[in-house]
């Protein structure tokens, strides 16, 4: 059976928030970057709270229509978060900031950032206030665990992945080209 798809070249922008305690979010916003980049979109993506290495992030660079930072200290924020994680979510805000205003991006990923609000290295206002002032055409994606409410209110789509079952708790680790 073929379905009729609605095609629409580009199209209006939305705003999408992945959430929820189950896995997929990061890697779910990593799959529409890879098929926006592939219909010739250039996409941005930050990611906060986030400076380790990830798997992904040596082919993410290797992709012209890709650009990846991340604005994160090396180390989990374990208990309170210092100096250096506000300022490089702060960084990280500017920089998305401009990936929204400016021309070149047509999707704009910022992965974590519901846990950088969680945390309160970012301002829920401020976010909220660049997700108002978006220009028409910019597709947004809010990636993280804890999406505040006055997020979820905003977005036009807010997929909660919850975790009925997850091998962390039967002790498997953390495996490279899997979780990072
Ligand atoms: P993914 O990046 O695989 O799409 P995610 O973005 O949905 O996952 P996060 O909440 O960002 O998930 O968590 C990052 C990774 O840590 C996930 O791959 C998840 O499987 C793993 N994880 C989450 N909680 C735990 C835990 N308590 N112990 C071990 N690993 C965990
Ligand atoms: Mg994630």
């Amino acid at each position: 059976m073929c379905f009729r798809i609605n095609q629409l070249e580009g199209g209006e922008g939305l705003i999408q928030v992945y959430t929820g305690n189950g896995k997929g979010k990061t890697t779910a916003a990593l799959g529409l970057a890879i098929r926006s980049a592939g219909a010739g979109f250039n996409v941005y993506i930050g990611q906060f709270a986030k400076g380790r290495f990830y798997s992904e992030l040596s082919l993410l660079k290797r992709i012209k229509k890709i650009e990846v930072e991340q604005f994160g200290s090396r180390c989990f924020i374990r208990v309170k978060p210092g100096k250096k994680d506000i300022e490089l979510a702060c960084e990280g805000l500017k920089k998305a900031k401009k990936a929204i205003s400016g021309k070149k991006f047509r999707l704009i990923i910022l992965d974590e950032i519901n846990i950088a609000l969680n945390l309160k290295l970012v301002s829920l206002q401020e976010v909220l206030s660049l997700l108002r002032s978006a220009p028409r055409g910019k597709e947004i994606v809010l990636t993280g665990r804890y999406a505040p409410l006055g997020i979820k209110e905003i977005a036009d789509l807010v997929s909660e992945i919850k975790e009925y079952k997850h091998y962390y708790k039967k002790g498997v680790k953390a495996r490279r080209g899997i979780e990072f």
